[in-house]
């Protein structure tokens, strides 16, 4: 079974203060080890981890160097980081927080204050992780919000900008919407939103597909990595799966089910900024997807930039 405590990775030089701080530690977290900046990193950029203890003072990349890299690399930089260091004055201890630190432990340690301390962030990390859970959640649907879709596009933008891969976008709009709720009212409208949004979210099986609720009556799905042709049946199986749903919709002027348009956009980041290009693009597409005749899907590739969107 997958541990759900907190993941620490200890990093120092020392063979010694890592089996101590194990010791302190193993009760509240799973615990990883690292001797040196560079295993470090390795190890941070691959793994879900929940807090670093970070000693300064190392041969090669010091502590303070290894907290640059992690701040200023997406994948990591929203670690928590705490320092273990025998560097005691002030001005360490100052620029220890200025680079992001959350807090700052002086050796030689005590065991029970280290214990503490740590005790104290990860219930703080815990808090946090809840709030913004909350905060990107939809409350109808269940899926993440705009919040969490912004984010999303923010991280999944700069990982392709980065990895050289593709990004796709997909607006999807239940058709006639209006019509729907005038003619069942409401609550049903509400349904209709639940299970749309399950039946979307079921389409989409790879653990960094993302779909959300843009607002209203809209969905918004972000599909890292895919290419052309994959992008154009994924959209065609998801609009036909709308329809398959087989809701009654007696009032709309193109079939008598529910039934979806989408916009898709597909691109390679080559450039910072542009992301929100994209989403501006699958939207389009979603408007010529509307004005071609609703229940059915538009989608536009960009070969190598979205600037010219
Ligand atoms: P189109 O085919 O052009 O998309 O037409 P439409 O009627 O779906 O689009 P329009 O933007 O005119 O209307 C959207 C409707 O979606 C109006 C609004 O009442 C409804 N709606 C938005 N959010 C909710 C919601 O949370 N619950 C329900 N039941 N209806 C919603
Ligand atoms: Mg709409
Ligand atoms: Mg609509």
């Amino acid at each position: 079974m997958k541990s759900t405590k907190p993941k620490i990775l200890i990093v120092d030089d020392e063979t010694a203060n890592l089996k101590i701080l194990r010791e302190i530690l193993r009760d509240d977290a799973d615990i990883q080890a690292a001797k040196s900046g560079e295993q470090a990193l390795a190890i941070a950029s691959k793994q879900q981890l929940t807090l670093i203890l970070l000693d300064v003072v190392m041969p090669e990349m010091d502590g303070f160097e290894v907290i640059k890299q992690l701040k200023s690399d997406e994948r990591t930089r929203a670690i928590p980081v705490i320092f273990i260091t025998g560097l005691r004055d002030v001005d360490n201890e100052e620029k220890g927080f200025a680079l992001g630190a959350c807090d700052y432990i002086q050796k030689p340690f005590h065991a029970a204050i280290v214990s503490a301390r740590v005790k104290l962030h990860l219930e703080l990390i815990h808090q946090r992780q809840l709030l913004t859970e909350l905060a990107h959640i939809d409350p109808l649907t269940s899926l993440g919000n705009r919040r969490k879709f912004d984010y999303v596009l923010e991280l999944e933008w700069s990982i392709a900008k980065r990895e050289h891969t593709s990004l796709a976008i997909l607006m999807i709009d239940i058709d006639f919407f209006k019509n729907f709720n005038d003619n069942y009212g409401h609550s049903a409208g509400d349904e209709v939103i639940q299970t749309v949004g399950m039946a979307l979210k079921n389409q989409f099986s790879r653990p960094r597909d993302f779909v959300g609720r843009y607002g209203g009556e809209e969905f918004v799905v972000v599909l890292p990595n895919t290419c052309g042709e994959l992008l154009q049946d994924k959209i065609q199986k998801c609009c036909d799966a709308i329809a398959n749903l087989n809701i009654e919709h007696e009032r709309s002027d193109v079939c008598n089910v529910v039934t979806v348009s989408i916009g898709g956009a597909l691109c390679e980041p080559v450039v910072s900024g542009y992301a929100e290009q994209v989403v501006k693009a699958a939207d389009t597409q979603l408007y010529h997807a509307k004005k071609g005749g609703r229940n059915q899907v538009r989608w536009q590739e960009f070969k190598t930039n979205c600037i010219k969107v």
